[in-house]
């Protein structure tokens, strides 16, 4: 393997572990809002992102690829109304998509289907995350200007559960 991709792999474990934070973030900025919901929707979303990250740290070690700590960055987003972290967090998983082609291409280059096929449930997985964003700033230009509808989808939100991935066989 390509010191290359050792290295985007390493960057790609700190991606997942700043989306967790962006995502603590935001669940605390709508807490303290008082939507509860929306807070709840994101711990769980930040629970996703630790466990797509301990995915890149078990396949760099049990891969022989060396694991490097860098800094995660503070988190950011808009907070103009409640619908911007919404678009933020939409944005950063369209970041995140390209991150993980970048990852898949130099893969490719060097024939490292290792990788590739490593890779292949996380291009399920961002096109998932991807709807699940889309959908939540659609249903917040529906129903985020009447309050008694905002309090519905809120409800709506709180009743995400938290379900480990499905290729999470072992931990750390
Ligand atoms: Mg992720």
């Amino acid at each position: 393997m390509s010191d290359e991709i050792k290295k985007l792999l390493n960057s790609q474990f700190n991606k997942e572990f700043y989306s967790a934070y962006l995502y603590m973030d935001i669940a605390a900025w709508y807490e303290a809002q008082n939507l509860k919901g929306f807070a709840h929707w994101y711990t769980v979303q930040t629970q996703e992102e630790r466990d797509h990250g301990l995915l890149f740290y078990r396949f760099m070690l049990d891969n022989g690829v060396e694991f490097t700590s860098q800094p995660i960055d503070k988190p950011a987003f808009n907070k103009g109304n409640l619908g911007e972290p919404l678009a933020s967090a939409l944005k950063h998983e369209e970041f995140v998509t390209q991150s993980i082609y970048n990852i898949y291409d130099a893969a490719l280059k060097e024939k490292n289907y290792l990788v590739t096929q490593f890779l292949d449930w996380f291009v399920k997985e961002q096109g998932e995350e991807e709807k699940n964003a889309n959908d939540n700033v659609k249903n917040y230009e529906l129903y985020g200007g009447d309050p008694k509808s905002l309090f519905l989808l809120d409800a709506e939100m709180m009743k995400r559960i938290y379900a480990p991935p499905s290729i999470m066989v072992q931990q750390p």
